[in-house]
Formats: structure tokens, C-alpha cells, sequence
């Protein structure tokens, strides 16, 4: 398959239509960042969607747990767009007692916007591609066009990583000449400005303290609030870099076998400082010299640290 790329600067051809469309731009956004903000504006633009409706998961079921509780991730992406007269807040999946699947929350916009009105799902590459694992993934095609945004380091558009599956619904559904027209059943795969920014990475230098500062918009980079995202933070030390590996180590293997979320693991390669990434909780193994450095415990004020277990491992 050779698939076309369009060109945001270039708004694909879209029929008029009496209903304007709308864009469907879910996400776990933990936090909200400028890759996802930047994705709806761009989308937005280039296929002229009145609105785009932000819908943060609940409890995503097709990945491990979110690290923020959602109320806060509501929050988060409230602040980042309020301003932006074209972005909605939508916290249907977050009050939803039910796990949040994309495919009932199509259908319930599509019952309450009715069968004509075009909806967009917007959607990232590396998502797209994990389309397939997705509850009742073909059905999405029915309720919605999808539109993919190329994003760094997921390779779209070479043919190769795509699912076979995938690539026979999208060589159907791109549209080769003309309009776009009707409610839903089209793809469309675009360029967009590449910003190489993930929430993953984002948690992952907050973890350390470090600046995330112009990877999110300064409105949800607020402390008080993000520090919710590490509420429970496991500091460890051990004596020597061989130990402290040995130790995150440790914890890696006990929690993949009791079949727990396990996330990245960070300076493994210096063993000076070992961040181990489990969900709700992160996990700091530290030399004690680092450890008086940085400490952590201050850093995240009292209140955090009275919550923190110390846990001092001297074998
Ligand atoms: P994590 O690192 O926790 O997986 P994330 O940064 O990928 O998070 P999500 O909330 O999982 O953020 O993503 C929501 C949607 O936004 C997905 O469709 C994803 O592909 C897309 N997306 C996120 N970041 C970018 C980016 N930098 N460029 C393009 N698309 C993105």
C-alpha cells in the first residue's frame, strides 16, 4: 500500500455538509501535553472541524492503569484549553462507573448528534497502529472518519508495521480522489508538526524534578496539582550501583509476577539513581550520596513526604 499523506497546510477536500464536523480527541493525557493540543488544532484546521471534543479515559481498558487519578486529568486538560473557543471538555468516560471503550463513546455521540453529523476521530500513529486490539475496532469505522496524525517515532506510514488488517481498511477507506463526504467511514493519514513529546516522558522527568517546562502548557504544569501524579513515591537506597540495580531489579520481577502494571525502568546503565516506573506507585533506588542530594522528600514538600515510605535496604 502506498499511503498519501496530506499535507495540513493543504485542507483536504471535505464536502460541504450541513452539519459542520466535529473531532473526537480521546486520550489517557497524563498529563495533557502540546503533541496532543497541537494535533487537534492542526487537525482542526486542516479538515475544518467546528469543534473538537476532548474525552480524557476512565479507566482505559486496552493499557495499564493511568498514573493520575481522573479527576485530575479532567482538570488538567480543562485548564489546558480553556481559551481555545473551538476545544470542548467531554467527562462522559471519566464519571462513567463502566470501562471507557471508544466504541460505546462513538455511539453514544453518534445517538446524541444524530446519524448525519460528520465525526472525527482524531488519533495519534502509535494508537492508530494499535488499533486492532482495540473492543469492536471495525465498528469505529462506522461511527466515525478517522483522521491519523503522523507522530515521531511511529513509523505510520511505512507499510511494513502496519497490521495486514489495518492496511486493508485503510486502503479502502482513503479516499483516493474527491471529497470526504458523509458521517464516517473514511481515513485519512496526516502530517503534522512533529513534536516528539509523550506524557510518558513527561512523568518520567518530573519523577527526577526536571523541567518539563514548554512540553505542556505552563496552566497544567502546576505542581500542586501534578504532584498528585507520584502521590505514592517509594524511595530506596542501596550501597553500591551493583545494588541498587539489583534492587529496582528486584521489585520489577515481583510485581510482573503478580501481574501488576510495570513501567519504564530509568539509570539502569550508572545504577546512581534507578527509577522504576509501576503506575500509581514510582519506585527511586538511590546511592545515598544522590539520595542527600536531590532529596527527594524535601523537594516534594512535607506533606509528600510524610506519605513516602523510606525504606533503607543495606543488603
Ligand atoms: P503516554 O506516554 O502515557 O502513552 P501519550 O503522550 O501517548 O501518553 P495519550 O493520552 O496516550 O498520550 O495520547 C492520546 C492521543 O494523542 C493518542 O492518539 C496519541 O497517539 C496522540 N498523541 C500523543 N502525543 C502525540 C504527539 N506528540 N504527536 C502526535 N500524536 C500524539
Amino acid at each position: 500500500m502506498s499511503a498519501h499523506l496530506g499535507d495540513p497546510s493543504h485542507p483536504s477536500p471535505l464536502s460541504p455538509h450541513a452539519h459542520p464536523a466535529i473531532g473526537v480527541m480521546g486520550g489517557t493525557f497524563d498529563p495533557i501535553h502540546f503533541g496532543h493540543l497541537r494535533l487537534a488544532e492542526e487537525m482542526a484546521e486542516g479538515l475544518g472541524l467546528a469543534r473538537v471534543r476532548f474525552i480524557p479515559a476512565g479507566q482505559p481498558p486496552h493499557r495499564g492503569a493511568p498514573h493520575t487519578v481522573a479527576t485530575h486529568r479532567l482538570e488538567m486538560v480543562r485548564r489546558a484549553i480553556a481559551g481555545n473557543p473551538r476545544f470542548e471538555l467531554d467527562a462522559r468516560e471519566v464519571e462513567s462507573p463502566r470501562p471507557s471503550y471508544t466504541v460505546d463513546t462513538l455511539a453514544a455521540l453518534r445517538a446524541e448528534l444524530g446519524s448525519e453529523q460528520p465525526l472525527w476521530l482524531l488519533l495519534g500513529a502509535d494508537a492508530f497502529l494499535a488499533l486492532p486490539t482495540w473492543h469492536e475496532w471495525r465498528q469505529l469505522f462506522e461511527l466515525a472518519h478517522i483522521a491519523v496524525a503522523a507522530r515521531p517515532g511511529a513509523r505510520l506510514l511505512q507499510s511494513d508495521v502496519m497490521p495486514e488488517i489495518l492496511k486493508n481498511e485503510v486502503s479502502q477507506r482513503q479516499p483516493v480522489d474527491g471529497p470526504v463526504s458523509g458521517p464516517a467511514g473514511s481515513v485519512l493519514l496526516r502530517k503534522m508538526t512533529p513534536l516528539d513529546i509523550s506524557a510518558t516522558a513527561i512523568r518520567d522527568t518530573l519523577a527526577r524534578h526536571g523541567s518539563a517546562r514548554y512540553l505542556l502548557p505552563d496552566a497544567v504544569l502546576d505542581t500542586g496539582k501534578l504532584t498528585s501524579l507520584f502521590e505514592r513515591m517509594v524511595i530506596a537506597s542501596g550501597t553500591s550501583n551493583r545494588q541498587t540495580r539489583a534492587l529496582a531489579d528486584n521489585v520489577r520481577i515481583k510485581m510482573k509476577e503478580a501481574g501488576e502494571y510495570v513501567g519504564n525502568t530509568e539509570g539502569e546503565e550508572t545504577g546512581e539513581w534507578v527509577l522504576l516506573d509501576l503506575g500509581d506507585v514510582i519506585v527511586h533506588v538511590m546511592l545515598p550520596a544522590t539520595r542527600t542530594h536531590y532529596n527527594l522528600e524535601e523537594l516534594w514538600g512535607a506533606a509528600e513526604a510524610a506519605r513516602a515510605r523510606h525504606i533503607q535496604a543495606d543488603h
